[in-house]
């Protein structure tokens, strides 16, 4: 068996081969290791591999994972966020990766008001019918941006999509390039660049490089299947 420092490094080659490909700069591309459900010590091995940045998808192992590792790493929140929950990541998360609603885009400024702090956030786009797993409908995309462009406290950095369960690499592949057209359409209607495009986990992270990623989010290829 690999050990997650190998893990990490060939993740990182995949990504360099990915940019190589469509003539990108993989400084571009920043891997967040997703540490749900791995221990503190386990997530420690990664940051000793490099790691930067990690993700985490519950506000209790957010916390966890905030308080076990260096403050200098960024702990970034991919999950699906409970208004009532945003107080406690709201004043040290890097950014919020899934706001798909517009409660849940004032609340995260009230708070951050509140602590004084700027937070950077992305829009989750669902692009299936689960509601289930979150994200604005594209329809519904540029009035949920132009209100959180003009809320204070929040910082609009870009797009996070998941591709569908069911979908097979043609149509994961439109989805990631589709979140990258609305990304350019969005930074058109606000006048200024959307940076980020968070888009790619451990199935289909070469792909999402390939299609434009700044943010992969890669779990089980670094630490293991969960359990
Ligand atoms: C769990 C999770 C990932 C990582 O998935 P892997 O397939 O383990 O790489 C990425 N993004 C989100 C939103 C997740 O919940």
């Amino acid at each position: 068996m690999k050990t997650i420092e190998e893990n990490i490094r060939d993740v990182e080659a995949k990504i360099a081969a990915a940019c190589e490909r469509v003539g990108r700069d993989p400084s571009e591309v920043t891997l967040i290791a997703v540490t749900k459900t791995v221990k503190p010590e386990t997530a420690q091995l990664a940051v000793d591999a490099g790691i930067q940045n990690v993700g985490e998808n519950r506000v209790q192992e957010y916390r966890n994972k905030r308080e076990n590792l260096d403050p200098q790493i960024n702990v970034h929140f991919i999950g699906q966020l409970q208004r009532n929950k945003v107080k406690y990541i709201v004043s040290d998360v890097a950014c919020i990766h899934s706001v798909d609603r517009l409660s849940l885009a004032q609340e995260i400024s009230r708070r951050a008001q509140g602590a004084n702090v700027s937070v950077r956030v992305l829009i989750q786009v669902g692009f299936d019918d689960d509601e289930n797993r979150g994200g604005v409908a594209p329809a519904e995309l540029p009035a949920l941006a132009r209100q959180i462009e003009d809320m204070p406290g929040l910082e609009l950095c870009g797009l996070m999509c998941v591709a569908p369960v069911d979908a097979d690499a043609q149509q994961t592949r439109a989805v990631f390039r589709q979140l990258r057209v609305l990304r350019d359409e969005l930074s058109q209607m606000l006048g200024r660049k959307l940076e980020h495009l968070s888009m790619g986990m451990s199935g289909d992270y070469e792909m999402a490089v390939e299609e434009g990623a700044t943010f992969v989010r890669v779990g089980t290829t670094i630490f293991g299947a969960r359990v």
